[in-house]
């Protein structure tokens, strides 16, 4: 589970982070009110969870009422990529020197925590970790005796952080592990970390993804989750048929059952050239409303362009499936996307007879019927 920024940094400033003062504001009136209290010039900030926002044109800076209007006007309301923006983050702007980038996250490879550090935090931090992997320093926590303070500064050293601001950023990074580790974190990430002209730091960007199934010990988080997906209509109406769902940025939409199949068929659709545009897991033993549910969840998402459905039989029965699938299409006068399915497993050739060719196509294969879909998403973005 994704915090949104403003939460983020609620969590990082309650820990003792140094944060920008900032408030959350809907309309652009709203904008403008908080602005003049925080008092010019103001970062106005795309408050949806996806990365990336400044390049996407989700950032402005504004200097004065105008610019704020202006900012508040173009980026709420704003489609960035597939998530429509309703609220912005209006924080104090601030004058930098450098960006830097610090996190914490799972090395499974390790199955160790590790901290890391760089002097070339921004928008770019992941094109460096790719061509210059060098740059980002990394130190390993061993989670029974958590980070010493050592480790801190020898991450932060590693990094050639100048000497001006190495103990503040050490100490920012020893916190955001304590955080990572109190909370229950998956990730947390402070990119950029920025030095100001004075030598201070501060957090202009906060990521905190939290481990889902740590959420009952997390009573304040899950909180947090509540208002989260309150700003997304898909996420809400994934919580309301009780889904596993997550939505991604890609074109075809992915339906299927058991978290390991879905996966699979997330990763041959990226094999295949592709892009997934969600994951969604429909469970075991699958009815037919639970499978018109997760239709009606792919088809809301505007960025899908075709879908394929992924279903192995075992509770789930592939007659049952097919028959929930003739259903829900049936209900349509023209179907809104290319559908593909594949069924495998329990009553399969049963199924296969079942499904109505006119409204979907049936492929024997997984990957015939990835290459499938990712051939009709291509199709149509042509
Ligand atoms: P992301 O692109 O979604 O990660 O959003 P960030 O919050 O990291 O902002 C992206 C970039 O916008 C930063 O790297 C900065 O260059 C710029 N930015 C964000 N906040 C401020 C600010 O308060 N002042 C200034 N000058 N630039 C900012
Ligand atoms: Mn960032």
């Amino acid at each position: 589970m994704k915090l949104h920024e403003y939460q983020a940094k609620q969590v990082f400033a309650d820990a003792g982070v140094p944060t920008p003062d900032s408030q959350l504001a809907s309309d652009v009136d709203g904008v403008v009110t908080a602005a003049e209290e925080i008092g010019y010039p103001v970062a106005v900030k795309a408050q949806v969870q996806v990365g990336g926002r400044g390049k996407a044109g989700g950032i402005k800076l504004a200097d004065d009422e105008d610019e704020a209007r202006e900012a508040a006007e173009s980026i709420l309301g704003m489609d960035l990529k597939g998530y429509h923006v309703d609220r912005v983050l209006v924080e104090e702007a601030v004058d930098f020197t450098d960006e830097l980038y610090v996190g914490i996250t799972m090395d499974r490879g390790e199955g160790k925590p590790v901290a890391m550090v760089s002097t070339k935090g921004g928008v770019n931090i992941e094109e460096v970790a790719e061509e210059d992997p060098d740059a980002i320093a990394r130190e390993h926590i061993d989670p029974a005796f958590g980070m010493h303070p050592y480790q801190a500064r020898k991450a932060v050293y590693d990094a050639g952080v100048d000497q001006s601001v190495a103990r503040d950023v050490s100490s920012v990074l020893t916190t955001l592990y304590q955080l990572w580790d109190d909370k229950d974190g998956a990730d947390a990430e402070i990119n950029p970390l920025m030095v100001t002209s004075d030598d201070d730091v501060i957090a202009a960007d906060a990521v905190m993804n939290i481990d889902e199934d740590a959420l009952f010990r997390q009573p304040e988080l899950a909180e947090m989750e509540e208002e989260a997906a309150g700003g997304d209509e898909l996420e809400q109406k994934a919580d309301e048929y009780g889904f596993d769902y997550v939505r991604l940025e890609g074109n075809t939409g992915i339906i299927g059952n058991g978290a390991g199949l879905v996966m699979t068929t997330l990763d041959l659709v990226d094999y295949y050239g592709g892009e997934p545009a969600n994951f969604l897991d429909v469970g075991g033993g699958a009815k037919a409303d639970r499978i018109a549910n997760a239709l009606d969840m792919v088809f809301s998402d505007d960025n899908v362009e075709s879908v394929v459905f992924n279903i192995f039989g075992g509770i789930t029965r592939g007659d049952e499936v097919a028959k929930g699938i003739n259903e829900a299409l049936e209900q349509f006068d023209e179907i809104p996307k290319p559908v593909v399915v594949r069924l495998a497993g329990t009553n399969w050739e049963e199924g296969m007879e079942i499904l109505n060719e006119d409204l979907v196509t049936v492929e024997q294969t997984l990957e015939d019927a990835v290459q499938r879909a990712v051939e009709y998403a291509e199709e149509v973005s042509e």
